[in-house]
């Protein structure tokens, strides 16, 4: 272990030492140190706080110079790897950039209680050379089983040859058993970077090759692999895995849906022949603290895993991969803003190592990075094995209207039922759970709203409720209206999927149709198997939210149609044109994978928007070019900075006479200014109204020291005032 030398020496052993606990302290807290007990840097302890006891994390530095004996012992050191120094700079400076407490920060690192403990070695017996004094036919069997080299449990062995445990307490009597301890089986198996390394393409050679280098070369850099869906990314980083592997190093791939791909685990299998370990938050407690313990000892070399991996504790990193980098689910909102792929960057800047970003659709942060060369990009501009990409058009739907009461035009009706013809797959994409996202008294008027948010309630008939999607209220749906009491006159105002299946079983009565979205029944098993479903052929029209449209592989899928193209950028965030490209080019580009001719239909009532024109001209080139200039005229991110400040409370006037206080207070300056508050966008979840602050600067800004000056001249937090600081807002 490299940091060993680091280790105080028993006579050097400080008396006190600074501990980092998983609290919002804005320090880290003293605590002795007992006689004979042995810390370091890194080391997991437990500590007294308060009342109770927590796990924390000694931390770099000395303490304030107390006297050791006023202050609180530590209670135990766990018998666990430390935390090593990348780690620890990683926490500080995500704490200082996001302005989170570091405990907060370090409490996403120590997050498997169990796996502070050293997981017990079993009692197992390895054969000696002795031969037993006299062999029988049960015998016999035992020592063929035995002769591996490798040491057996008394239980397995005996169950593997079939034979009482007598007869192996016997043998061992005799001296053929030695008993040795066996350690904690490992997760995974180790992945052998020559197992089956593909035929690359030219063009994903050259890629694989410049990503091998890197990997190689000890150092850090940052490489944005930019190829269109189906190009083989995948295969291309591979190769930079195997490099990392083959080095001794251990590497980190990053995931936007994890839970979901169970299909990247099997291909990982069949490139390396065993399995990355995962790592996200549907992984049992057991498993978690298992993953955790060897990822620090080493055990583990390479981890799949949502953005939380990247607070398992490596010892050895040295590669992380993001892919789909310009995914939404790599930003974190929820007490440490942070964004997954921009730390993964920064930790590989700390620990002087390659990070590898692959996108179809690259975000324009990362785009902008590569033009201006501080990150290497490598284009693998073609699909693999020549098959085309789809043929996408827009369907005017002014002009080619749904039937009334339905939602999808003739022209894809049309289409749907000639794929089925062809015995192919129809994938129909809205992104909005549910049956319809407004029901209203068609009478007097009245709107179903969350009584805790400032949204509607979005009817789910599969389910027969009323539900809010940003707090999870939910409500039986009424038959007559809670405002005027009239029976049977509820209408729900536009559509969701489940309102189109509906449509869709209309049509084609006999068609196999697959509903799916985050929502449905059996969660995320079900999800799986029915996925697994879809790609074996077993549907032939699948109505989806986004999460089909990403990164699955449906090889029979040759039709996707868009129900709704305009609808993400209905809002006015000005990042609403990146993300409906972004999701409009991954859910077409789920069509034609395998070389079949394959078509994208797009209903939209704006087929001359920038978005819709860049999608079916296939020119991302133009459309990031545009909205590059147009960030940079106004001086958005990444040419210009922002941050976000939430002040939300119980009550209305409490948020706003918060909101304005600190806005009163902050400070003049040439190049950052404040604008608002305003109300949040959504201004009201779960009962808590919600005003934001708005912190606009120059790309060299200081923002964080500016926000810090605010927060600390602003009036004291009271009551049920809460403020969080939103550090590159997703949603401005
Ligand atoms: P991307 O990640 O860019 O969407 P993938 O790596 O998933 O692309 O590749 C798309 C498909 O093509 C996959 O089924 C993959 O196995 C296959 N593929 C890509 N490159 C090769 C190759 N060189 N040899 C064999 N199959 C390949
Ligand atoms: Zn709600």
């Amino acid at each position: 272990m490299k940091e060993d030398s680091r280790l105080f020496r028993l006579e050097s052993q400080p008396l006190s030492v600074p501990v980092l606990v998983p609290m919002p302290a804005e320090r880290p807290y003293s605590y002795a140190v007992p006689d004979g007990m042995q810390v370091q840097p890194g080391s997991i302890v437990r500590v007294p706080l308060g009342p109770r006891e927590v796990a924390g994390i000694v931390w770099d530095g000395a303490t304030d110079t107390v006297d050791p004996k006023k202050l609180r012992p530590i209670s135990e050191a766990f018998d666990c790897p430390p935390v090593e120094e990348g780690m620890r700079r990683l926490v500080d400076w995500i704490a200082s950039y996001t302005l989170s407490p570091p405990g907060m920060v370090a409490r996403m690192i120590l997050r498997a209680p169990e796996a502070f403990d050293p997981q017990p070695w079993t009692e197992g017996l390895l054969r000696t050379e002795n031969e037993p004094d006299r062999m029988t036919a049960a015998r016999r069997r035992v020592l063929e089983l035995s002769s591996d080299g490798l040491a057996w449990t008394r239980s397995g062995l005996a169950h593997a040859a079939g034979v009482s445990l007598t007869v192996i307490d016997g043998l061992k009597a005799q001296g053929v058993f030695e008993q040795v301890m066996i350690p904690p089986r490992s997760v995974v198996a180790a992945p052998d970077p020559g197992y089956a390394a593909p035929d690359l393409t030219d063009g994903q050679k050259a890629a694989a090759d410049v990503l091998r280098e890197r990997a190689l070369a000890g150092k850090f850099s940052v490489t944005l692999i930019d190829g269109v869906t189906g190009s083989g990314k995948t295969e291309v980083y591979f190769e930079a895995i195997a490099a990392a592997v083959e080095s001794g190093r251990q590497v980190l791939i990053l995931l936007p849906e994890i839970a979901l791909t169970q299909a990247f685990l099997e291909r990982f299998h069949d490139r390396f022949g065993a399995k990355p370990a995962e790592w996200h938050s549907d992984l049992p407690p057991r498993m978690r603290e298992k993953v955790w313990r060897q990822v620090a000892e080493g055990t583990v070399r390479v981890v799949a895993g949502a953005r939380s991996a990247l607070f398992l504790p490596f010892n050895n990193l040295g590669l992380i991969v993001v892919d789909e980098e310009h995914d939404p689910a790599y930003k974190q909102e929820d007490r440490v803003y942070y964004h997954a792929r921009d730390m993964a960057v920064v930790r590989g800047h700390i620990g002087s190592f390659p990070v590898v970003l692959a996108s179809a659709t690259p975000s324009v942060e990362s785009q902008v990075n590569a033009l201006q060369g501080r990150y290497k990009r490598v284009a693998l501009p073609q699909r693999f094995a020549d098959a085309a990409m789809p043929d996408i058009r827009s369907i005017d739907m002014r002009k080619a209207p749904p039937a009334r009461g339905g939602f999808l035009s003739p022209v894809l009706i049309d289409h749907v039922r000639k794929t089925l013809a062809r015995e192919e797959q129809s994938l129909l994409f809205l992104n909005r759970r549910g049956y319809a996202p407004l029901t209203l008294c068609r009478v007097c008027g009245h709107r179903f709203q969350c009584p805790d948010c400032s949204s509607w309630l979005v009817e789910h008939r599969f389910r027969g409720q009323l539900l809010c999607h940003h707090c999870g209220h939910n409500e039986k749906r009424p038959d007559a209206c809670p405002e005027c009491g009239t029976f049977d006159h509820l209408v729900a105002c536009g559509p969701g999927i489940e309102r189109i299946a509906e449509e869709v079983v209309g049509h084609f009565p006999d068609a196999r149709t697959i509903v799916l979205s985050s929502d449905i029944m059996g969660g995320v098993k079900r999800l799986r198997l029915e996925l697994e479903a879809i790609a074996n052929g077993e549907a032939d029209i699948v109505i989806g939210t986004q999460l089909v449209a990403k990164g699955h592989n449906f090889p029979n899928m040759t039709l996707v149609g868009v129900v709704d193209a305009d609808l993400g950028l209905a809002n006015g965030d000005p990042r609403a044109a990146e993300r409906t490209f972004q999701l409009l080019s991954q859910v077409t580009g789920r069509a034609g994978r395998t070389g079949k001719k394959s078509h994208g239909l797009l209903q939209t009532y704006q087929p001359d928007h920038p978005v819709m024109r860049a999608i079916v001209s296939g020119d991302a080139e133009a459309f990031y070019d545009r909205e590059i200039t147009e960030r940079e005229r106004s001086h958005l991110p990444p040419f210009g900075r922002l941050a976000g400040i939430i002040v939300s409370a119980q009550t209305r006037a409490e948020a706003e006479s918060h909101a304005r206080a600190l806005r009163r207070v902050a400070p003049a300056s040439d190049d950052i200014h404040v604008l608002g508050p305003a109300e949040a966008p959504l201004a009201l979840i779960g009962g808590r109204h919600r005003f934001r602050l708005l912190v606009q600067g120059e790309r060299r800004s200081d923002m964080q020291g500016y926000i810090r000056e605010m927060l600390a001249a602003g009036p004291k937090i009271r009551g049920s005032v809460r403020v969080s600081v939103d550090i590159d807002p997703q949603s401005f």
